[in-house]
């Protein structure tokens, strides 16, 4: 299996488990949606994810794909990503990084162990308490950079 699909089974079981924890129904909707979200590498937002299952989930509204992705990041299973216009999911919860292209919007994940390791500051920042950190580049993606017709 590739790295990617064994983190989805696994992200997957893990969903199963904490809704069995919280008693939370596991249905078809909220599957559907962690599928996609885990399928992608490319930070989609909430509309993007209801575009995608909509066919499968003639029930859905956006509404409801906006608080079930909000379930999940609560759940600890994807991230919100905040830095960009609209909110966008990022199946990947480790630590690493984004290339974000100011003209398209597009989201790249970086991941760099030179970055991780960036020295905090040390001076004090007004009480603030820092619990992570990860470094976001702004600039033009590759396909931005072709000369338009
Ligand atoms: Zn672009
Ligand atoms: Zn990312």
């Amino acid at each position: 299996m590739r790295r990617a699909d064994e983190m989805a089974v696994s992200r997957l079981r893990a969903f199963e488990e904490r809704c069995r924890q919280k008693g939370l129904p596991v249905t078809v909707q909220r599957r559907t949606i962690l599928e996609e979200v885990l399928r992608r590498d490319d930070h989609p937002t909430a509309d993007d994810v209801y575009e995608a299952v909509r066919a499968r989930l003639p029930q859905l509204s956006r509404t409801t794909v906006y608080r079930v992705l909000e379930t999940f990041v609560y759940m600890g299973l994807v991230r919100r990503l905040r830095q960009t216009k609209a909110a966008r999911f990022d199946r990947n919860i480790d630590r690493h990084h984004h290339l974000v292209c100011s003209r398209c919007g597009k989201v790249i994940d970086l991941e760099d162990r030179t970055l991780d390791q960036l020295p905090l500051p040390k001076r004090k920042l007004q009480g603030f308490i820092i619990e992570e950190f990860s470094v976001r580049f702004s600039g033009t993606c590759s396909d931005c950079q072709q000369p338009k017709e």
